[in-house]
């Protein structure tokens, strides 16, 4: 049984250590010979995106990175508020800012370390078919080459167009008429080094906005909105960059460690199935990056196809439960692509309607506290809820009311990421990746799956009498008050 994984970005590189964690053998595939790295890319990672990495044995990139904790906006030249990110009880911050750069460079140690993945770089995909197993072409500097495996997961990128077009998917949607401009500059700014700060129409950039986060050694990501003519060649050699820099910093030293001129996108697949082949992070959903949802969304996609792959590879589950990829990821990258248009629709008003909106709900802002959150600077990355999934099983008891509000999670229940807390044997998360995990209120029986012993109450809310099944990837089945429902619940979990 093989999984090849076609692309090592940082979503490719996942899947592939979380399939060979979980025993699958895989060959990943990169054109490129060696990495490039240049830029700093995606650098808010998410705190359950940190957990996933820290079970493959990346726990330091949550230590390296820097944990901001607040969001200040402002609107002109005046502060509207301040947020502090909730804790949610874990040990894992909320969000850490770190290149995906290194990133990419951590997991590659992790990946030449673990024998069951044989790396192929310098191999271009040029074809896929799918004649009862997965057959690959690629070319490389020594001519071309076929790989065969049971099974592919697709995350070669947004230019990943050869393997969509063997599939017969598109990326579908819109593209935003603004630039953004983005800079990595290194300097001292005293103050700045914990602080996500946004500014709507600040004098230094009018009518447009600006976005700026700190990073580990003294770096900043600056991140101008830019008329579409914009020339940063011109910029650069005229000297206007270096004024548009100090209009913010001010007259303190500075070097810029690397800039990029950027056009945002909202595009999707129609499947992320298509027979055995799973289309995964930017392959499958491209979306502005404000909230951090394009690598965080990514490496969700990854967990789930890994957890549900290996699981028909062993026998455990029925090609089935692959449906059910499409069906909580399709869903997830719906919801990421709707929060980020109201997220853009907000930033760069496509209308009259949609200006008027922004100028009143800033104006409002200034005096009224209750209209910070109409403010969207973007809504950050958060786990998605497979409560109307096919593998949950409902709780009347246990309704779900939809999106909660921004910064807030929804209360424990069928389809929700498992708080992350520790029992007596671990990490539950931990616990639960090893395979279905019934935790148990006092005197329930286990029902022949392996359980954990959970308190009435607690983080997770439990009643007694309650059994919770929770799936690999740590998301929770169903919550049953009666042990003849575990059976049913868990064929459903498994795509039976
Ligand atoms: C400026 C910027 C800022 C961003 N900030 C954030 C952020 O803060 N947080 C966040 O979550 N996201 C952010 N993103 C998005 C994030 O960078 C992407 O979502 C992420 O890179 C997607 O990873 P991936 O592995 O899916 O694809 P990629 O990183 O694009 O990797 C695709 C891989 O596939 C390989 N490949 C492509 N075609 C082929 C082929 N034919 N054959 C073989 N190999 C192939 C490529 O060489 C590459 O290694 C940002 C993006 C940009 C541009």
């Amino acid at each position: 049984m093989t999984v090849v994984v076609l692309g090592s970005g940082p979503v490719g590189q996942t899947a592939a250590l979380l399939l060979a964690r979980r025993g699958v053998p895989v060959v990943l595939v990169d054109e490129h010979e060696r990495r490039d790295p240049v830029g700093s890319r995606a650098i808010c990672q998410q705190r359950d995106t940190l957990d996933v990495w820290a079970w493959l044995g990346a726990g330091c990139l949550a230590e390296e990175g820097l944990t901001w904790t607040t969001a200040r906006t402002f609107h002109r030249d005046r502060e509207l508020f301040a947020l502090r990110l909730p804790d949610a009880g874990s040990a894992l911050p909320p969000f850490v800012n770190l290149s995906q750069a290194r990133v990419e460079e951590v997991l590659d140690e992790l990946i030449a370390r673990q024998p069951l993945i044989d790396v192929r770089r310098g191999h271009r995909v040029t074809g896929l078919t799918q004649p009862g197993r997965v057959v690959v072409e690629c070319d490389t500097a020594a001519g071309p080459r076929r790989i065969e495996a049971d099974y592919a997961i697709a995350c070669t990128g947004a230019h990943g167009d050869v393997v969509r077009r063997a599939v017969g998917e598109q990326l579908a949607g819109v593209s935003f008429a603004d630039l953004f401009l983005i800079c990595d500059i290194r300097a001292d700014l005293p103050g700045w080094a914990a602080e996500r700060r946004f500014f709507f129409d600040p004098p230094w950039n009018p009518g447009r906005q600006v976005l700026i986060h700190p990073c580990p050694g003294a770096q900043f990501r600056i991140d101008w909105q830019v008329p579409d003519d914009y020339d940063l060649a011109a910029e650069e050699t005229g000297g206007a960059l270096d004024r548009r820099i100090r209009a913010i910093i001010g007259d303190r030293p500075y070097e810029v460690v690397w800039r990029s001129v950027y056009r945002f996108h909202t595009r999707l697949v129609r499947r992320m199935r298509a027979g055995r082949v799973l289309l995964a992070g930017d392959c499958a959903h491209l979306v502005a990056p404000f909230g951090a949802r394009g690598l965080n969304s990514g490496i969700a996609d990854a967990e789930n196809a890994a957890w549900k792959l290996a699981s028909v590879l062993r026998g455990e589950a029925g090609e089935g439960l692959l449906d059910s990829y499409h069906a909580e990821r399709y869903a997830a990258a719906v919801e990421n692509a709707e929060v980020t248009t109201a997220t853009m629709d907000f930033l760069v008003p496509r209308d009259d309607k949609q200006r008027r909106h922004r100028a009143e709900v800033l104006a409002r802002a200034a005096r009224d506290p209750a209209a910070h959150a109409e403010v969207d600077s973007g809504r950050l990355a958060e786990p998605f809820w497979y409560a109307g999934s096919p593998l949950t099983t409902p709780d009347p008891a246990r309704p779900f009311a939809g999106r909660p509000p921004r910064g807030a999670l929804p209360p424990p229940g069928p389809g929700i990421l498992l708080p992350d807390v520790t029992v007596a044997g671990g990490r539950l998360r931990d616990l639960a990746r090893a395979g279905f995990l019934l935790l148990t209120t006092p005197g329930v029986p286990a029902a022949g799956l392996r359980s954990v012993e959970i308190p009435v109450g607690g983080a997770l809310g439990a009643r007694p009498g309650e059994a919770w099944l929770v799936r690999p990837d740590a998301y929770v089945a169903a919550v049953l008050r009666d042990t003849a429902a575990i059976g049913p619940a868990l064929r459903r979990a498994t795509g039976g």
